[in-house]
């Protein structure tokens, strides 16, 4: 059975207890979603337990912003897949841009934390994306095919990919349709060509997801794209009204 979009969002370092008004708004609203759209919310670590909790029996799952590859061990401040799996969340980020630069985080340690995310029975969101400097190099394709060929995990179960320009995250610019279309078709043919058709194909699990600069005025043309299934949305994801707006392009 062919698999739905999916409609995430990543609210980076922001929210406390008393943000789960607006999961509760979320969580209310993606219960009128027609119901191939998996809807999911990436609050801080904190907040993972508590939204798991109020959103448990939902549409609404609730994810990670980043893991350790460890399952435990002396890594002062980190926290592990298993972790988040104990706290009931069902996904995780891995090798956000945000991480890759703030944190110098590695292809192959953003691989050896989406086969973290697998160990633990986590949904592995790999985020991949060319900064500004490569586009305008003519290079987006042979930097984010390097991440996906050094980031990706050898076993295809339970895996989706994020393409997030860099330039494109919190910026209000967006990449044309055509680019996107031509980047999503080059990951989905690299996806086939690494793990197979049968995995590789959207029906069979691999879901592409769009992220940078979504809100509800472009959502309807960046998610209408050609193997673009789903968004991974950052600063409109902690609006539930915009949230909600875009997941409602699939309404
Ligand atoms: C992100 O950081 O994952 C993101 C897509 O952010 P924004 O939607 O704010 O561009």
């Amino acid at each position: 059975m062919a698999r739905g979009p999916l409609i995430a969002g990543n609210w980076k370092m922001n929210g406390l207890a008393a943000s789960a008004a607006k999961l509760d708004k979320i969580v209310a609203g993606a219960a009128k979603l027609p119901a191939d759209v998996d809807v999911m919310v990436c609050p801080p670590f904190l907040l993972i337990a508590d939204f798991a909790a109020r959103a448990r029996g939902s549409r609404v799952g609730i994810g990670g912003q980043d893991c350790h590859a460890e399952p435990s061990g002396a890594h002062t401040g980190d926290v592990a897949a298993e972790m988040l799996a104990d706290a009931r969340a069902v996904a995780v980020i891995v090798g956000h841009s945000e991480r890759r630069h703030d944190h110098h985080e590695t292809d192959p340690q953003v691989r050896a934390k989406a086969a973290a995310a697998q160990r633990a029975g986590l949904l592995a969101i790999v985020c991949v994306g060319e900064t500004r400097a490569d586009r305008d190099a003519g290079k987006a394709k042979d930097v984010v095919g390097a991440q996906l060929a050094g980031s990706l995990p050898d076993d295809p179960k339970n895996i989706v990919v994020a393409y997030e320009p860099v330039w494109a995250i919190g910026t209000g610019l967006t990449p044309t349709a055509a680019d996107v279309r031509d980047m999503h078709g080059f990951i989905r043919e690299r996806l086939v060509s690494r793990y197979g058709l049968r995995h590789g194909r959207t029906e069979d699990g691999i879901r592409i997801l769009y992220g940078g600069s979504v809100k509800p005025a472009n959502a309807k043309e960046l998610l209408t794209i050609a193997n673009v299934d789903g968004a991974l949305i950052g600063g409109a994801s902690l609006d539930p009204d915009e949230f909600l707006a875009i997941a409602s392009v699939y309404g």
